[in-house]
């Protein structure tokens, strides 16, 4: 029921008369399976209204750069055209200078019978969610449809995966269902210009890239392509290739068993829903365990966006359990040997080649293998001059680098390496009771030497073989 979804910012009715209802995309950057512009086109529906999906992207966030911009630009010409085939106007925004104006959304929403917008519990969309709610004089709804359980039903924090993957089990039927099409009643009319619509055609995103405010200097990923259309073909190659691999071979980076639509799922490219219906779906047709994949993306997911809804702060050690802060004081003068600055972290100048290869995969391709991942951050904690400076480092890493990054795993899992989510283990120096990993431990599990080698290939061709379109 969409009704669970939704959360109302503030007090205001709805204007009458009034030329649309303005669904404001902030995270779900798609049109199919999105429950926001759904909701939104029902709202236009009952007032008789068309509909206006507005979308925008700035040159004034922390870290803008190539990387994000040109990714978020590539989707653009495809949302617009599916769009168009529905009869729902559209604006994107591209606000390429500081000095350009940031006031559309107020000006569009002035001539909104109402807004509606995306329920995002971290970066921007969860800031902007409280700060505009008290500047608009019409209701402002916001309608998760980033999860597959919805947030609200979830009302307190979940300790660790055990505890609520019982309760995202038993709710599970009713909402692991495809969600309804969008349709509107009223065309939006197709000869309104508005002055704020950036056009954006494929061939022109790097110009347009080139003519912003940003960081220049964090290139494109080499793996990825920005919008639906790629996250589709991601999907279509998974389901193909890396499902019935993936129980037996996500932990196996050299594999490439895994789906690789993290950066899909973090800009709302494709939904969580649309994959794991599709995933089920192979599944059961060829007789496939996919159970071990739902696991992570549905309870490890909801997981990370239960603790973003519900901690007080996303980048503190302070949230961590009592154990972990515990152990962490305890700790916190142990001798660090080596010790790196995190400026060595960035440009992958440690002594362990593998630590070295993760880095890289960050930089080249904007996300690391979810294996070696967990690897990268414990390796972060052991050689940082403290606890807090290994956090900060992590942290400052996924938002300049990480096309997945400032998501609610981003953070779940940065302090899962703290011991959130998880349990004490064997205690060691710098890490106390937290869970540790080795080298020799990845050289037991993993081909570390062929992960090496792919990265290197990388780096020294510019080119990924992996790279799916
Ligand atoms: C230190 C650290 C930092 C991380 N930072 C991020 C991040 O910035 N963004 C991000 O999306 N994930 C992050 N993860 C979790 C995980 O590594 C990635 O989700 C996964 O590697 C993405 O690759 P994939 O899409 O091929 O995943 P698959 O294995 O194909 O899984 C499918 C989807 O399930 C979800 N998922 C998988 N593992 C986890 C997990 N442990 N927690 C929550 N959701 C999960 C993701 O949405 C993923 O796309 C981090 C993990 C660690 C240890």
């Amino acid at each position: 029921m969409v009704e669970d979804r939704i959360r109302k910012l503030n007090s205001a009715g709805l204007r009458r008369p009034a030329e649309y209802v303005l669904y404001w995309s902030q995270m779900n950057r798609r049109v199919e399976a999105n429950q926001a512009l759904a909701y939104a086109a029902g709202l236009a529906n009952q007032l008789d209204l068309p509909l206006l999906f507005y979308e925008g992207l700035t040159c004034s966030y922390p870290y803008a750069n190539d990387r994000l911009h040109t990714f978020i630009l590539e989707g653009v010409p495809e949302t617009q055209r599916r769009l168009k085939r529905l009869g729902i106007g559209y604006i994107f925004y591209l606000r390429r200078r500081a000095a350009d104006p940031n006031d559309v959304l107020y000006r569009l929403a002035k001539r909104a019978a109402t807004v509606v917008t995306d329920d995002y519990p971290t970066f921007v969309a969860a800031r902007h969610n409280q700060s505009v709610a008290g500047k608009l004089d019409v209701a402002f709804h916001a309608v998760d449809a980033s999860c597959i359980v919805p947030m609200n039903r979830l009302e307190k924090r979940e300790w660790a995966a055990y505890t609520i993957r019982p309760k995202i089990h038993r709710m599970l039927a009713e909402y692991l269902r495809p969600a309804d099409p969008v349709r509107v009643r009223r065309a939006f009319p197709a000869d309104e210009e508005s002055p704020w619509h950036t056009p954006v055609v494929e061939e022109c995103v790097p110009a347009l890239v080139a003519s912003c405010e940003i960081d220049h200097s964090v290139a494109p990923s080499l793996a990825f392509r920005g919008g639906r259309a790629a996250a589709e073909s991601r999907l279509e190659h998974f389901l193909e290739d890396g499902l019935r691999r993936y129980a037996r071979e996500n932990r196996q980076p050299s594999a490439h068993a895994t789906s690789g639509l993290s950066p899909y799922l973090h800009f709302g490219m494709i939904s969580a829903l649309e994959v794991a219906l599709a995933a089920s779906e192979q599944a059961r047709r060829h007789k496939w365990i996919a159970e071990e994949f739902l696991e992570q993306l549905i309870v490890r997911r909801e997981l990370a966006f239960n603790f973003a809804r519900h901690a007080e702060a996303l980048d503190s050690l302070s949230i961590l359990p009592e154990w972990a802060r515990e152990t962490l004081a305890h700790h916190a003068r142990d001798r660090r040997q080596p010790l790196y600055t995190p400026e060595q972290f960035e440009r992958a100048e440690t002594h362990d080649p593998l630590w070295n290869a993760t880095q890289k995969e960050l930089l080249l391709r904007g996300v690391i293998h979810g294996y070696y991942r967990m690897y990268w951050g414990k390796k972060i904690i052991e050689w940082s001059a403290s606890h807090q400076q290994a956090l900060d480092s992590m942290i400052r890493l996924h938002d300049r680098y990480a096309l997945d990054g400032r998501d609610p795993s981003t953070y779940a899992n940065i302090l899962w390496c703290f011991g959130l989510h998880d349990r004490p283990w064997a205690e060691r120096p710098v890490f106390g009771t937290l869970r540790y990993m080795s080298l020799d431990g990845m050289r037991r599990k993993t081909d570390v030497d062929a992960y090496v080698r792919e990265i290197e290939y990388l780096e020294r061709t510019g080119k990924d073989p992996f790279r799916v379109q």
